[in-house]
């Protein structure tokens, strides 16, 4: 029998099939090959009697680690994202599978030899060896650690001197995954509210794809543990994937608490052999439920009942790096070749999805009402352009300024959100509120340094820099930037005692970072915690009762036809962190704009009102849900060759046009960020009809495929989540 092998080599970039001898075995198994000089893992996708080829050498069997539903689905996915086939393969497989061909998931363990006294082992290794000794009296002192541990800590030849030495004792440990071990255990019985009762009935009962609409705190989790419960009963398997961010030990804990051992969770703060662990415990049946974030959408589960998008709005479900898929389609799917229901949550749905459930693609279920006897605190809204024509300068409003002074008076907590995500350089009138916008497209314009000039990202019109206000003639029209570093300065300014915290991108680069901060404050550490989106999820803080939104509206003009959508998302997840408990809570949102409608619907986390609005503005302006955004992104690490494939893209583009009618918009340009990773980017961006994105797709998709960089890449992104 030929075997088509997909070799696992990191560094090809070729998208091809090598033909091997092999015995018979299905598709998707694991074999051991010859590659040139090297024995290399790879994956069987085909078979045939006859090859083109003479003196094949022999692929070796090793084990059947992809299902043929997955295989479906990889299919799919190569198709509809113009993925290689080892990018899409390397999902379904966790990495020991693709390095070793017999992976060690019990780990190395290493002691001190207890047969002899401390002092003579130390002896033995000998003073001059002073990592080695660091290392050993490490061991002694922690009981024992786990050999990778120790090399990563005092470096491979300390460690394995001190092996070579006899001083040490090695055992094989099978170590279930450590992240659990701390997690709750107690399930806490409640009995389901009227309307959770009947989301679960319609969801159990049904079939198909359902949104799940349900305010904050309406319990929208017990809905989902009840449905998984309802599909275990009857035999099937479940998938709930969260964003990453949100896989926080409360939530873990809430169903390692209902489900025990048979939740397997798969996230990026595992190691490799934790990772493999829990991918084994899910393809030998033993754990039948997966958690984890969006690549969980991958995991080796057979007979699935019910797949679970919680947050689904959220723009990480959309991977916008090699290998580039968008998990919700990919669910939708994965759910329909199982016959599987699939249930998307949010409070704040995706306008997309939300459309889809008025339109009845998918079924809508609504849970109206929170848990708790408080109302969501309404938001107050304070216009600062009134704030700084009145005189105050400062960063804080003096509503902000008093509601503070109180909560800290009361000894309860405040957060501060301020709104930084990516790159914003949006121009403002800090008199008038005025923003640029692009004429055609009614986005805000982005101030480009280098050119001195104003552009807008989706159809790349350039317009002249201003330095007077169109609206008021006021010249105090500025880029609007402020930092969160800015914002602790400041508090510690106005209140000299208060206890800061900081949470943004650069105080949680280390891994642990995030829960660090977390837990300080929620141990009272300090009063105040300061963040980006990133303080918008997670945990639920009892003693906060204030929540202060600066620079609210910045998040609407990134240059991004989602902005309303995400500033809307984002101000009620904020707000709805105040008085969470039994205590009742106060939230002070400032902006520049404050008659724009997302702070209309906003105040009174009216998502239907603005969704209504929304969809129109969708429509009038012609953007998705009602086109597709399709963006050719081309980088290089010479500029040259970027202009020069960037003009092969787009003028393939121009032909296609030609065949299929115009594109609407079409711009070829430098890329807003105009270098990454030593990288020169430009993009070709178009808007299509969705007969166009029907009937250009694969087309589009080959013209990417037919240009090559020298170094660099070429790729598709549709709608992306960011023009950036
Ligand atoms: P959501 O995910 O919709 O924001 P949660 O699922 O976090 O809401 O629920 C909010 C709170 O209400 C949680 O503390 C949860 O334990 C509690 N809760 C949920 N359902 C019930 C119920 N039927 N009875 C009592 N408490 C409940
Ligand atoms: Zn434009
Ligand atoms: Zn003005």
């Amino acid at each position: 029998m030929i075997l088509e092998v997909i070799v696992d080599i990191s560094t090809d970039n070729v998208d091809r099939c090598f033909d091997y001898v092999g015995e018979d075995m299905p598709l998707g198994s694991r074999v051991a090959v010859e590659f040139g000089k090297k024995q290399l893992i790879g994956f069987v996708v085909g078979k045939k009697e006859t090859s083109d080829y003479g003196d094949l050498k022999t692929a070796r069997y090793l084990d059947a680690p992809i299902s043929s539903e997955q295989l479906e689905l990889l299919s799919f996915m190569r198709t509809s994202y113009d993925l290689r086939y080892i990018d899409a393969l390397r999902l379904f497989v966790p990495a020991k599978l693709r390095e070793e061909k017999d992976p060690e998931y019990s780990r190395k363990f290493l002691t001190v030899d207890g047969s002899r006294p401390l002092e003579q082992l130390v002896e033995q290794v000998g003073s001059r060896a002073a990592k080695q000794l660091d290392a050993l009296m490490y061991i002694a002192s922690t009981g024992g650690q786990f050999l990778s541990v120790l090399t990563s800590k005092f470096g491979a030849s300390a460690i394995s001197g001190l092996r070579g030495k006899g001083v040490v004792i090695e055992s094989l440990v099978h170590e279930r995954s450590t992240p659990l071990s701390g997690l709750q255990k107690q399930n806490k019985k409640v009995t389901l509210t009227d309307s959770q009762a009947s989301a679960v009935r319609r969801i159990s009962n049904g079939k198909g794809v359902f949104l799940l609409h349900g305010v904050t705190g309406s319990g929208k989790t017990e809905v989902y543990q009840t449905a998984i419960e309802e599909e275990l009963k009857r035999g099937k398997t479940a998938i709930m994937l969260v964003p990453e961010i949100s896989l926080t030990p409360q939530v873990l804990g809430l169903f390692r608490a209902r489900f025990g051992d048979s939740v397997a969770i798969l996230h990026s703060g595992l190691n490799a052999s934790e990772r493999y662990d829990e991918w084994k415990r899910l393809k030998t049946g033993e754990a039948k439920i997966a958690i984890g974030a969006r690549s969980a959408i991958f995991a080796p589960l057979e007979n699935i009942g019910i797949i679970i998008i919680d947050e689904e709005h959220d723009a990480s479900y959309q991977s916008e790096n090699n290998p580039r898929y968008d998990t919700k389609s990919v669910a939708q799917y994965r759910a329909a070749l199982c016959g599987a229901k699939l249930v998307l949550g949010s409070a704040t749905p995706d306008i997309e999805s939300y459309m889809r459930a008025t339109e009845g693609d998918y079924q809508l279920v609504e849970l109206p009402d929170r848990i708790s006897k408080y109302a969501l605190p309404e938001m107050e809204i304070v216009d600062m352009t009134a704030e700084f024509r009145g005189g105050n300068r400062g960063m804080f409003s003096i509503a902000l300024r008093e509601a503070l002074q109180q909560t800290l008076d009361r000894g309860e907590q405040a957060m501060i959100f301020l709104n930084r995500r990516g790159f914003a350089s949006f121009i403002r009138c800090s008199e008038c509120g005025y923003i640029a916008k692009c004429e055609d497209c009614d986005i805000s314009l982005t101030y480009h340094i280098t050119e001195h000039e104003l552009k807008c990202h989706y159809c790349g019109k350039r317009y002249h820099e201003i330095t007077k206000c169109p609206n008021c003639g006021s010249d105090r029209i500025k880029q609007g930037k402020i930092g969160t570093e800015k914002v602790v300065e400041e508090l510690k300014k106005l209140f000299p005692k208060v206890r800061v915290l900081r949470m943004d991108r650069d105080t949680t680069q280390r891994k642990d970072g995030y829960f660090k901060i977390l837990n300080q404050f929620a141990s009272h550490e300090a009063d105040v915690l300061v963040g980006t989106q990133m303080i918008a999820k997670g945990h639920d803080f009892g003693n906060v009762t204030l929540v202060g939104i600066l620079e609210a509206d910045a998040a609407l003009y990134f240059s991004d036809y989602r902005a309303s959508e995400r500033t809307f998302q984002l101000i009620t997840q904020v707000a709805g962190r105040a008085g969470r408990a039994d205590k009742k809570g106060r939230v002070i949102l400032q902006t520049y704009a404050p008659r724009h409608y997302v702070f209309r619907y906003g105040k009174t986390y009216d998502y239907v009102g603005f969704f209504k609005k929304e969809i129109n503005t969708r429509l009038v302006t012609k953007f998705p849900p009602y086109t597709k955004i399709v963006r050719v992104l081309i980088s290089s690490p010479d500029e040259q060759d970027a202009v020069n494939c960037t003009r092969d893209v787009y003028s393939k583009i121009r032909q296609l046009e030609a065949e299929r009618g115009r594109f609407v918009y079409l711009g070829a340009a430098r890329s807003p960020i105009t270098r990454m990773n030593g990288l020169v980017r430009y993009q070709v961006t178009m808007r299509l009809t969705p007969e166009q994105f029907g009937a250009c797709i694969s087309d589009i998709y080959a013209a990417a495929d037919g240009v090559r960089t020298k170094g660099g890449s070429v790729f598709v992104e549709i709608n992306p989540q960011s023009m950036a």
